[in-house]
């Protein structure tokens, strides 16, 4: 079977089994990837992620991290959820966590597809990823040509906009690769200007991640520092607006996947009662959600930040 046949019969079945998108990459060190990620580590912009200096070799090269690898596949899997909360002054959660843990909801679908790709294509070696290994994802993504890389630093592409989650299956199976798309954020700097804490450069495609609201309201184990007071914007959990309010997101579909419904519980809860919630209504809640990973006492902290 010829290189771009299989690479086609790989796509087809993404797309059967709910993936949104889908592109190929050689499995090759990332040179130039390599470079922006020191330079991003040296303005210590990943704060409190030390888990991201970590394992520099495998997160820029796939052939440490899968030895004998030789392509890189890379998936999209949608997670736009029109539902919102219905107080309005509500605090926000991030439109990724209204369901149950991505996580273990797409890597039941990358293990259904990497399966499919071994009984077609016979003993392929290999692993799945899913925001859980030193990968540069979005890096990756974007050589599969499966979008840009935009000012907001997040993946977009220009039909499907920006609200899915990326994952890869990384195996050593060759097949044929994708190219690049051109970047279409022309001269829009929406998302530079409505970030409340200034966390995207000035020019863009650069992200203080220290002083992004997902890394201060999930990653950040400490206090919240006083100079982001009053410009959180009521998010809870994670950030949205440099999503909301790209222009390339109006395009966005809502999802077809049961895991992602939100509990009408949770989009009911009013800002009184997100403010008195016990630890067994946060269980109740969050069962299942990678809300979860801030534990009852972290969105306590986040809530009463606010
Ligand atoms: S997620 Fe929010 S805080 Fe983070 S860069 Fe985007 S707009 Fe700024
Ligand atoms: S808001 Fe504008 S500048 Fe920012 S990512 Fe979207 S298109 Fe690019």
């Amino acid at each position: 079977m010829q290189l771009s046949d299989r690479s086609a019969l790989i796509k087809e079945k993404a797309i059967d089994l709910g993936f949104l998108l889908c592109g190929i990459s050689k499995a090759q060190y990332l040179e130039k990837e390599a470079a922006n990620l020191e330079h991003w580590l040296a303005q210590n912009y990943h704060g409190e992620m030390s888990y991201m200096a970590n394992h520099f070799d495998k997160r820029v090269d796939p052939t440490v991290l899968v030895p004998g690898c030789k392509s890189v596949i890379s998936l999209a899997y949608n997670y736009f959820n029109p539902s919102l909360q219905a107080d309005k002054d509500a605090p926000k959660l991030s439109m990724y966590a209204y369901g149950k843990d991505y996580h273990k909801v797409v890597r039941k679908k990358l293990n259904q597809l990497f399966a499919w790709i071994k009984e077609t294509f016979g003993d392929i070696d290999g692993r799945v990823f899913v925001d859980s290994a030193p990968i540069l994802e979005r890096d990756w993504a974007k050589k599969s040509g499966i979008g840009w890389i935009g000012k907001n630093t997040l993946l977009i592409h220009p039909q499907k906009g920006s609200f899915f989650f990326l994952a890869e299956i990384i195996l050593d199976l060759d097949l044929e690769y994708d190219n690049p798309m051109s970047d279409y954020c022309g001269t829009c700097t929406r998302c530079i200007d409505a970030c409340p804490t200034d966390a995207i450069d000035a020019h863009g495609y650069l992200m203080d991640g220290s002083k992004c609201i997902s890394y201060l309201t999930i990653e950040l184990k400490d206090e919240i520092p006083a100079e982001f007071k009053g410009k959180i914007d009521n998010w809870m959990f994670g950030c949205d607006i440099c999503q909301q309010v790209c222009p390339w997101n109006r395009f966005s579909k809502p999802h077809n996947e049961a895991e992602f419904i939100p509990k009408e519980d949770l989009l009911n809860m009013t800002k009184e009662e997100w403010q008195n919630m016990t630890q067994s209504t946060f269980n109740s809640i969050f069962e299942g959600s990678a809300v979860k990973r801030t534990k009852y006492e972290g969105l306590k902290r986040n809530i009463s930040f606010l």
